[in-house]
C-alpha cells in the first residue's frame, strides 16, 4: 500500500505468545509501523519489529526510519537486537525514547545487547545510527510531527501524539488511565475536609492532562490490557482496564479507538468478548466512537 497508513506489527503486551489460540489477533509484542510520503516512523521495538525488519530488507522504500519507544520494558525493546536494517550499511536509523539526553537513550537501548545477554552489541550495527535529544517542541521526521508526554506507568513512559497526512494518531501503549483519580477517590476520607478541594483540583488537573494528549484524535491506540476482574487484582501495575480506556476515548472526543497491548493470557475468543463489551459501553453512552481490536497485520489507511 502507498500513501499514508499505519500497520500493526505487534499488539501483545508483556510477552510474546506463539500459541494457536492467539494467532487470530497475533502473538508479537508492541510495534506499529507508520508511513507517510515514503517516510517511515516505527513506534516501539517489541518482537513485532522483527518481521517488519525482514519486510523492509525486501522492499524498495527509502532506507531511513525513526524508531520511538514509549519506555524500556522488555516487551517494547526486545525485537531490536533482531532488527535487520540495523545490520545493513545502506540504512540510516534514528532512535528516541524517555531519557535525559541522547546518550542516556543510547545506553538504555544498547544495554540489553551487552554480554552476557546477547552475542552482538550495538557497536556492531553497520547502519548509520543516531539518538535524538529531548526537545520541548517535539520531534520532526519527514511529514511526521511528534509530541510526547508522560503517562502513568512504572518508570518514565511516554505517550506519543503524531500528526501526519492531516490526521492525528495517538500511541499510548502502556498507561493506567484514571489511576490518580481512583486513588484520591479511595483515600479522600483520610484527609481533613479543608484539603478536599485541593485534592479535587489535583484530580481534575490530572484528568485534563490525560485527555489533552489524546483530545480529538482521529486514531487512538491505547493500552486495554485488563478485564475489570483482572484490573481488580492488578491495580497499580500500570495498565488499563478496557472499560476505562473506552470511557477515556469517549471523553476525549476520539474518532477511532484501537484496543491494544493485549494481555498474553487473552485468547482470540476472550478478546472478541472484550470488543463486544467495549461496543456495549459505547452504545450505552450513545457515543459515535468507533472501536476496534488491534490485530497483527491490520492496516489503517490514513489518507482517506
Ligand atoms: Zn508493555
Ligand atoms: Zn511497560
Amino acid at each position: 500500500m502507498s500513501g499514508a497508513y499505519l500497520r500493526f506489527r505487534g499488539v501483545r503486551g508483556s510477552h510474546a505468545v506463539p500459541a494457536a489460540s492467539h494467532m487470530g489477533v497475533g502473538g508479537n509484542t508492541s510495534c506499529v509501523e507508520l508511513r507517510a510520503d515514503d517516510h517511515l516512523l516505527i513506534c516501539d521495538a517489541g518482537t513485532g519489529i522483527i518481521p517488519l525488519g525482514e519486510d523492509l530488507m525486501g522492499d524498495g522504500t527509502p532506507r531511513e526510519a525513526l524508531v520511538v519507544v514509549t519506555h524500556y520494558h522488555w516487551d517494547h525493546i526486545c525485537g531490536l537486537p533482531f532488527f535487520q536494517p540495523a545490520f545493513d550499511p545502506a540504512w540510516r536509523l534514528c532512535f528516541f525514547g524517555p531519557g535525559r539526553d541522547a546518550d542516556e537513550i543510547r545506553r538504555r537501548l544498547s544495554d540489553q545487547m551487552r554480554a552476557p545477554y546477547f552475542p552482538v552489541q550495538t557497536e556492531h550495527w553497520t547502519a548509520a545510527t543516531r539518538y535524538l535529544d529531548p526537545n520541548d517542541g517535539g520531534l520532526r521526521h519527514g511529514p511526521f510531527r511528534i509530541h510526547y508526554d508522560h503517562v502513568h506507568h512504572p518508570g518514565a513512559t511516554y505517550g506519543y501524539r503524531i500528526e501526519a497526512a492531516g490526521k492525528t494518531i495517538v500511541y499510548v501503549s502502556d498507561n493506567e488511565c484514571g489511576f490518580l483519580s481512583r486513588s484520591i477517590e479511595d483515600r479522600v476520607h483520610e484527609f481533613p475536609d479543608a484539603e478536599h478541594d485541593h485534592l479535587r483540583r489535583i484530580e481534575s488537573e490530572e484528568r485534563a492532562r490525560e485527555l489533552a494528549l489524546l483530545q480529538g484524535a482521529d486514531v487512538l491506540i491505547h493500552d486495554a490490557q485488563y478485564t475489570p476482574d483482572q484490573y481488580r487484582q492488578k491495580r497499580g501495575w500500570g495498565h488499563s482496564c478496557f472499560v476505562d480506556t473506552v470511557n477515556l476515548a469517549i471523553d476525549g472526543g476520539v474518532k477511532a479507538l484501537y484496543l491494544y497491548h493485549h494481555d498474553p493470557s487473552a485468547t482470540d475468543g476472550a478478546l472478541q468478548g472484550i470488543q463486544d463489551e467495549a461496543l456495549a459501553v459505547i452504545a450505552d453512552r450513545r457515543s459515535p466512537l468507533v472501536c476496534h481490536l488491534a490485530r497483527e497485520g491490520l492496516t489503517v489507511d490514513l489518507a482517506g
